[in-house]
């Protein structure tokens, strides 16, 4: 039983949900991925059936058509999705996060105009925050929003870097300074799309993820009405900052699912393949292998339903969505590694999809927070509790 769930106590409400994606993943995601990730294009047919499935309504209210998910259903989908394919993980929960972001802090109007529409799948959300100058220290960021009094309007310039769903995307969330001199004057805006002045560059060619859609976009002379500023003026990395926990608790669910994915080819390779006469699966070095990766999956996606626990509690899940992301994120790097190293040659070649896992992988452990950046967090942790 290698993808034997461990610490689930899932409530049936939760398990039903993981019921349905899980199939959902192995009939409709899953088979096409390597091939999207050859072409290196966004599989639309798959987002149609998210969106089907409600899926894309996750994190939007139930008065605005969404299904406003708990933390732990979150997470179940995101590794279950993930399972199937990381990029689709990946734009959905880039999705999500905008769709968060204007259930928090959009205006009535804002959420009637926009929820309803996102929650059956489109438009689409971008998220952009890091810049090419500006990526683990936002702060640092040049974008800038410049309040126009006799319209009422701000101008923003500047220019977002590695946005995913940044050509698929209809609305954004951006954040920007409204005082160029001032770090704490971050602000938060909605930005449609067909804005004038919302460019989008060409899509970036990435060693995994291949089949996200991932772009600069850049604002020139940008102008949005003052209703579309989501936060008040200088309130938005600290809001960026509130809703990228739990963007940090999906990614590292998401790196279980691609764990759990590589695992499982690589214990039903191991047991297929012969050498010395028999199944690698009866050498112990390879089964010593295989039950340090089914024990990292099973130990990261504890720490991913423990920060799950705690957000849902209302709890301060900083902490924990930072170590279930560092954790998660590396076990999928080393899980993904052995099974390339378990098939040997043919696990070098895009004929297994362990090459593919390998390659994905890697980007769990440098979005929404690098590894080095989510040990910061923890370790401000145990100073500030001390
Ligand atoms: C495929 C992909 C999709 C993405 N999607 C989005 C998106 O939708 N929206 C968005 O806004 N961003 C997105 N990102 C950006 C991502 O969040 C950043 O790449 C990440 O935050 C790191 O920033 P950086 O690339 O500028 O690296 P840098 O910040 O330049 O870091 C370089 C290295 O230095 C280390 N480092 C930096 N500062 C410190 C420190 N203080 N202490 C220790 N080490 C440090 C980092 O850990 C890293 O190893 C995406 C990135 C990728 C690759």
């Amino acid at each position: 039983m290698t993808g034997a769930r461990v610490g689930s106590a899932l409530t049936d409400e939760q398990a039903a949900v993981r019921d349905l994606v899980r199939e959902f993943a192995r009939e409709e995601v899953r088979p096409g991925a390597r091939e999207a990730d050859a072409e290196g294009s966004f599989p639309e047919d798959v987002w149609d059936g998210l969106a089907e499935l409600g899926l894309t309504g996750l994190t939007v209210p139930e008065a605005y058509g969404g299904s406003d998910a708990d933390e732990t259903t979150y997470a179940v989908v995101n590794e279950e999705l993930a399972h199937g394919s990381l990029a689709v993980a990946t734009a959905l929960s880039v999705h999500c996060l905008v769709t968060s972001c204007l259930a928090e802090f959009a205006t009535d109007t804002q959420r009637e105009r926009w929820l309803p529409e996102m929650a059956e799948g489109r438009p689409v959300g971008a998220f952009c925050l890091s810049e090419p100058h500006a990526g683990s220290n936002p702060a640092g960021m040049s974008t800038t929003a410049e309040h126009d009094p006799d319209a009422d309007e701000y101008v923003l310039n500047g220019e977002k870097q590695w946005i995913t769903n940044g050509s698929r995307a209809g609305v954004a969330v951006v954040f920007a300074k409204v005082d160029p001199d001032d770090p704490d004057s971050i602000t938060q805006f909605l930005v449609p799309a067909d804005a004038a002045g919302f460019e989008v560059g060409p899509s970036e060619e990435k060693l995994g993820l291949r089949a996200s859609d991932t772009t600069p976009i850049a604002f020139d002379d940008c102008r949005v009405p003052a209703a579309n500023r989501l936060t008040e003026e200088g309130r938005g990395l600290s809001a960026a900052l509130g809703t990228l926990t739990g963007g940090r608790i999906g990614i590292a669910a998401q790196a279980v699912g691609v764990a759990w994915a590589a695992l499982e080819a690589a214990t039903a390779y191991a047991e297929e393949r012969e050498q010395f006469g028999e199944p690698l699966s009866e050498i112990q070095t390879i089964r010593h292998k295989l039950a340090e990766m089914s024990t990292d999956v099973a130990a990261s996606r504890l720490l991913v339903r423990e920060a799950a626990r705690r957000a849902e509690a209302g709890e301060d899940a900083r902490v924990a969505a930072a170590q279930a992301k560092y954790r998660a994120s590396e076990a999928a790097m080393s899980v993904a590694n052995e099974a390339v190293q378990i098939h040997g040659g043919y696990g070098y070649t895009v004929e297994y999809d362990v090459e593919r896992f390998y390659r994905d992988a890697k980007v769990t452990e440098i979005y929404e927070g690098t590894t080095e950046i989510q040990k910061e967090v923890i370790a401000r942790g145990l100073f500030d509790t001390r």
